[in-house]
This record gives C-alpha cells, sequence and structure tokens, in this order.
C-alpha cells in the first residue's frame, strides 16, 4: 500500500506497457494516428520505483479504477459519485476512508523524519 501511495504512476503502470511505450501524465502517449508511441529506450525495472517486476504490487482493474477516482477526488475535492453523499456507494467510501487515513499517516511520518534530519 505504501508502494501506490508513494508512486501511484508506477502502481498504475504496468511493466510491459511500460518496456513498450512512452507514459505522459500516467497514460500511454498516442501519436496524432492515436497508435501508441514505443518507447525507444525502455526503462528496466530496476531502475525504476518498481525495482523489480516480480515484486512490485499488482493491482487487480477495480483496484486501480478505484485508486484513479480516489488520486482525482483528492486533487479535486470532490466525491466519487456526483449527488451528493446519498449516491455514494459504500464499498468505494470504505476504501477511500482507508486510504485517506494511510496517506494522513504517511504525510505524517514524512514529515517527522524530515524534521527529525535538521
Ligand atoms: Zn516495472
Amino acid at each position: 500500500m505504501e508502494f501506490v501511495w508513494r508512486h501511484g504512476d508506477w502502481a498504475l503502470r504496468d511493466c510491459d506497457d511500460c518496456q513498450r511505450y512512452i507514459f505522459r501524465d500516467g497514460e500511454i502517449a498516442r501519436g496524432p494516428d492515436k497508435e501508441p508511441l514505443a518507447n525507444p529506450a525502455p526503462p528496466q525495472c530496476e531502475k525504476t520505483p518498481c525495482k523489480s517486476r516480480e515484486a512490485k504490487p499488482r493491482l487487480a482493474p477495480w483496484q486501480a479504477d478505484v485508486l484513479r477516482a480516489w488520486r482525482t477526488c483528492r486533487q479535486y475535492r470532490c466525491l466519487p459519485l456526483a449527488g451528493g453523499l446519498a449516491a455514494q456507494d459504500e464499498m468505494t467510501m470504505e476504501i477511500f476512508e482507508g486510504l485517506d487515513s494511510l496517506s494522513a499517516r504517511l504525510e505524517r511520518e514524512e514529515l517527522e523524519r524530515i524534521t527529525a534530519r535538521r
């Protein structure tokens, strides 16, 4: 989970796609013909936040969807579904709560680490 928080873009990226294509803003970059752009210099997992293809946490497609929604909601300060609290899906909101408290804890720890160094 910490990997997902620290390196969300990498967590959402499939290693095979990463080796094959260029990424822009977390998505596969496409040319004017809408074809994915091949990456002439594929990154090695060892040199990216993945560290290793095998050890990298894998998200199920639904988990990736929830993570994307959470990131968007945080960025724009909105709820996942339009229409107020009553319109929200209970399970998604529970996962959001979990991600929020994890994120708060990790931010606090990061802050403590930074201030302890001085
Ligand atoms: Zn990788």
